[in-house]
C-alpha cells in the first residue's frame, strides 16, 4: 500500500531532483494511486515485471526508467518502450541499443564505485575507455551516471561514495568535453545524503510504502 502522505512526501523532495519510484514492490493498483497524484516516473528492474505494467499504463503518460541489469537476451523486448536507461553496464548492450532502438535513448552508465562490494556496473578504471566507445553510438544519448551505495555504510562513507560519482562525472565532462547533467543515486535509506552530494534523480522503493517505518 502506498503511504497516505505521499503528496507531502513528494513535495519534500527538492524541485530540481526527480523522484523515480522503484516500482518492483508495487502492483498496478499501487502505481495507479501514484499516477493519480501526478507521480509518473517509475523505474523497473526486471523485464518480466516491466512489460505488463508498461501495457497497463500505456495511455497514461508514465515515464518509464529501466534501473536494473538488462540482460541482452531480453533487451529487445524493452528497448523501444522505455524512456530512460539508468543501467548501461556493457559495450555489448550499448551496441544492441544502437541496433535496436528507433530513436535516441537517454542513458546513464552504471558505475561500480565500490569495486569489491558491488559487482554491478563499470569499474572506474575502465570508464574512460567505456565512454569513448559509447560516444560512437548515435542512438545513445548519454546523460550521466548511476550508482548504488554499499548497504549498511556509515553516513560518512555514503558521503564519500556519492561524492566519488560526482567527481568521476566532472572528470568525464572535462575529458570528453560533454555534458553529463544527471546523477542517479540515492535510495530509501540514503537519498538525503545523495541529494546533498548532487543527485538529480533518486530511486525510491520502500519509503513510498505505508508499511515503511523509519
Ligand atoms: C529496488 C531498487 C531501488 C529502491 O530501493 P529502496 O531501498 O527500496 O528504496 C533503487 N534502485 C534500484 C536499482 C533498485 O533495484
Amino acid at each position: 500500500m502506498i503511504r497516505k502522505d505521499i503528496k507531502s512526501f513528494a513535495k519534500s523532495i527538492p524541485n530540481d531532483v526527480k523522484l523515480v519510484v522503484a516500482s518492483k514492490y508495487y502492483d498496478v493498483d499501487d502505481l495507479s494511486v501514484l499516477v493519480e497524484e501526478g507521480i509518473k516516473d517509475f523505474g523497473e528492474n526486471r523485464v518480466d515485471s516491466f512489460l505488463p505494467k508498461y501495457e497497463y499504463f500505456k495511455t497514461m503518460g508514465v515515464c518509464w526508467h529501466f534501473i536494473g541489469h538488462l540482460q541482452r537476451n531480453k533487451a529487445k523486448k524493452v528497448l523501444n518502450k522505455i524512456d530512460y536507461l539508468h543501467s548501461l553496464d556493457s559495450l555489448e548492450l550499448a551496441k544492441m541499443i544502437n541496433e535496436v532502438r528507433e530513436k535516441k535513448l537517454p542513458t546513464l552508465i552504471e558505475v561500480s564505485v565500490n569495486e569489491e562490494e558491488n559487482k554491478n556496473g563499470v569499474k572506474i578504471a575502465q570508464l574512460d575507455e567505456f565512454v569513448q566507445e559509447v560516444l560512437k553510438y548515435p542512438k545513445i544519448d548519454l546523460k550521466g551516471l548511476m550508482m548504488m551505495a554499499i548497504d549498511g555504510s556509515t553516513e560518512e562513507s555514503l558521503h564519500h561514495q556519492f561524492a566519488k560519482l560526482r567527481e568521476v562525472r566532472d572528470h568525464l565532462e572535462k575529458k570528453f568535453q560533454i555534458k553529463l547533467p544527471e546523477l542517479s543515486m540515492g535510495m530509501s535509506h540514503d537519498y538525503k545524503i545523495a541529494i546533498e552530494e548532487g543527485a538529480t534523480m533518486i530511486r525510491l522503493g520502500h519509503i513510498i510504502s505505508e508499511e515503511y517505518k523509519n
